[in-house]
């Protein structure tokens, strides 16, 4: 199927308009129309290949949300018109363990993701940054009407790798959470924190997201280069998940965990980073990590946040406009997302 979009063709260059080929629509696929798709911190990565391996041409892209325009004989989640969703995935083996345990982004074969990697048939995916895309109805999601469509698409990727860690770890009424960094992942895990009934403590670098970080629900913001306000939540909490994509010392979050707490991380730093024995022994904490969320956990996500009226905060852009864009999410100088109006490919 034809398909038109932007992509990177080396680490180094811009990227430009691109002509490409998908697969033609099987039975059991869904084409969707894409009206929006977020830019993640992580599309940058790879189209800088930060972390090796890239394939070029790459279209990135996994916040992805359109409209059906045709779907295959055996699909029965969608008709025509409806509004869908494509996130960080496309394809799992769907037989192993995790993939029947709901748990598809730990699948033993690997995942198929959204670009930047191969089907298990061998062929190249591409992503977001274009006016369609084919897959898979298993692997598409139902979206609302009720919610502004293009604060949507964050959801797939920032809204989902948030949801999945603070459900897991049962946060609610009566939890104490913290949640470190406020970008696109964080202000996400503070929005569904807060309204999972939490307690919620945000940690930021900035004294000027103080303001912000209340106004999306924060009970309590600390600054952390302010030792004592740091000291005065030692012990206390529950579980912190870890938003920062840049290296940091864990250890002193781990101080703030109480008996049995949780740090998670769901930031990605390049390298690896030192955990001392005593943080961890110390209250018999938790150290941890999560990966996006299983399909019938984002599906449950999107159906949530219709239900709570939650998105995500966009800035709207342009294809044209994409390398200003990489610079302001590297700088991390975007509220809180930026997010793609794909009517801008034109034709
Ligand atoms: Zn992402
Ligand atoms: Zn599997």
């Amino acid at each position: 199927m034809k398909s038109h979009g932007y992509a990177a063709h080396d680490p180094k260059s811009a990227l430009v308009p691109f002509d490409f080929e998908r697969r033609e629509p099987g039975p059991k696929d869904v084409v969707v129309g894409i009206d929006f798709c977020g830019i993640c911190h992580s599309d940058i990565h790879q189209v800088r290949d930060e972390w090796g391996g890239s394939i070029y041409p790459m279209v990135p892209g996994h916040e992805i949300v359109g409209h059906v325009t045709a779907v295959g004989a055996e699909v029965t989640k969608f008709k025509v018109g409806d509004l869908a969703a494509v996130g960080v995935m496309v394809d799992s083996c769907r037989v192993c363990e995790n993939c029947k345990a709901g748990a598809e982004p730990y699948c033993f074969k690997g995942m198929v993701p959204t670009y930047n990697g191969k089907t298990f048939e061998g062929e190249i995916v591409f992503g977001g940054y274009a006016n369609n895309i084919v897959c898979d109805e298993a692997y598409t999601f139902t979206v609302s009407d009720k919610l502004d469509l293009a604060a949507v698409a964050p959801l797939l990727c920032a809204g989902i790798t948030t949801y999945s860690p603070l459900k897991h770890w049962k946060v609610g009424p009566g939890s104490k959470v913290g949640v470190v960094g406020l970008g696109g992942l964080g202000h996400m895990a503070l929005k569904f924190a807060h309204s999972f009934g939490a307690h919620v403590v945000q940690f930021t670098t900035s004294a000027g997201k103080v303001e912000d970080a209340k106004k999306l629900g924060a009970d309590e913001v600390v600054i952390t280069k302010d030792a004592e306000a740091m000291k005065a939540h030692a012990r206390s909490l529950d579980f912190i998940i870890d938003c920062v994509s840049a290296p940091h010392d864990l250890n002193v979050y781990l101080d703030l965990l109480r008996l049995n707490g949780t740090l998670c991380l769901v930031g990605l730093p390049e390298v690896p980073m030192e955990v001392s024995a005593f943080s961890m022994v110390t209250d018999r904490r938790s150290l941890s990590g999560s990966m996006i969320g299983g399909m019938a956990e984002t599906q449950e996500m999107l159906d949530y946040c219709a239900e709570h009226g939650i998105v995500s905060d966009i800035e709207l852009t342009t294809v044209d406009k994409l390398p200003e864009a990489y610079e302001r999410v590297v700088k991390g100088d975007v509220k809180y997302r930026f997010v793609i109006d794909l009517k801008s490919l034109g034709k």
